[in-house]
């Protein structure tokens, strides 16, 4: 579904705002995936992230199908009163669309918990009645779900230490860079530090910063708070988002957006593995020569599929109104990641494939099997 959405601006003016929601498949289950806000968001990039939140639920084996949304439109130059009209009127337009065994959105690049709260609100508002569980990722004040802010980052955490694992590598002290310190990367920084791993690189829209010795991220997230920007971290050097990716590393993660990893930068890779953060962060193409030059790659449907794994905790609770702790729901996510972990790594095993053929040879064969057992209707 495409909509045109008029929105009144500060200055009096009326913009022409365009919306998307694309559903994917739904064998599985209702339609889910985040909502992003960007000015390069296409009708094409929100087909290609609808599918990969199919193949995403089925790795982690959670009873949804697959659903992307986003709107065109830059929300750094945008009041906080023009992105909850643009919210509003979204949400009424997708209304048809959407609901809580149809079709649940969540966050994805910067929309957050107040994104989520308004949505609840405009759809509450049409029903008559409260509806939480028409969307995940609300505040927790609002029946959000503890743990679902940082559910993504603990997921990829997770993830880099399973990867340690596999690897037969420590984790303690190992060199990690992270391109990208939004919604993702910057709760993995946090939470890989505490797991005793070293964040020696991390970045932003604006450029990236190094510091061979480690980074303390919650001085990071405290200075980017302040300074807009990661980029001028005392005692840090700047390098571009660019050199960071080629940084010699035991894990990189990429956490910001897709196409990072191309067929030009492919080849100059130093780190180990890559756990992706990020949708789509690598190219089929550059995906090739890492899997040619032994770069594990973790892909992001299983590596990311900590946050849609907390909205689906989110959900359930707002269905059975209940509160769970967080350690609960922490116990819960850690849980679903390293048995997905676990099913991947044997599928790729079976198959004598890559991590990331393995894990679509899991999700499309679940995916595949439900279709098959549904039949067709009538
Ligand atoms: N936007 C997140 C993702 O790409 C979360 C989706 C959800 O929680 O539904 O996985």
């Amino acid at each position: 579904l495409i909509v045109s959405m008029p929105i009144r601006m500060e200055d009096g003016s009326v913009k022409v705002f365009k919306g998307i929601r694309v559903q994917h498949n739904n064998a599985r289950g209702p339609y889910k995936g985040g909502i992003r806000y960007h000015p390069n968001v296409t009708v094409e990039e929100v087909t290609a992230l609808a599918m990969l939140m199919t193949w995403k639920c089925a790795v982690a084996d959670l009873p949804y199908g697959g659903a992307k949304g986003g709107v065109v439109c830059n929300p750094k130059e945008m009041t906080k009163t023009e992105l909850e009209r643009l919210t509003r009127r979204y949400t009424s337009m997708i209304y048809e669309l959407i609901g809580p065994l149809v079709d649940i959105p969540a966050p994805d690049v910067y929309t957050d918990s107040q994104t989520m709260a308004w949505i609840m609100d405009t759809y509450s508002q049409m029903k008559g009645y409260q509806v939480p569980e028409v969307v995940t990722g609300k505040p927790v004040s609002l029946l959000g779900s503890l743990g679902r802010n940082e559910a993504t980052s603990r997921g990829v955490a997770i993830s880099v230490r399973e990867t340690a694992k596999h690897l037969n590598k420590p984790l303690k002290d190992a060199k990690i860079a992270i391109q990208g310190f939004g919604n993702v990367g910057g709760y993995a920084a946090q939470i890989l530090h505490e797991m005793g791993a070293k964040i020696v690189a991390v970045s932003d829209s604006k450029g990236g910063i190094y510091l061979p010795d480690g980074l303390n991220p919650y001085s990071v997230m405290e200075h980017k708070n302040r300074a807009g920007s990661v980029v001028g971290f005392d005692g840090a050097k700047t390098i571009s988002n660019e050199e960071l990716l080629t940084l010699k590393c035991d894990f990189l993660i990429p956490a910001a957006l897709e196409n990072q990893i191309t067929a030009a930068n492919a080849e100059r890779i130093q780190a180990t593995a890559i756990v992706e953060g990020a949708n789509g962060p690598t190219t089929p193409e550059a995906d090739k020569i890492l899997h040619e030059r032994g770069v594990l790659v973790v892909p992001d449907i299983l590596a990311n599929a900590g946050g849609v794994t907390v909205s689906y905790l989110e959900w359930v609770q707002n269905l059975k109104r209940e509160t769970w702790t967080l350690d609960e729901v922490n116990s819960k996510l850690e849980s679903k990641i390293v048995s997905a972990y676990s099913s991947v790594v044997q599928t790729a095993r079976k198959y004598e494939v890559s991590l990331r053929d393995g894990a679509m040879l899991l999700a499309v064969g679940r995916v595949a099997e439900a279709i098959k057992l549904l039949g067709i209707w009538p």
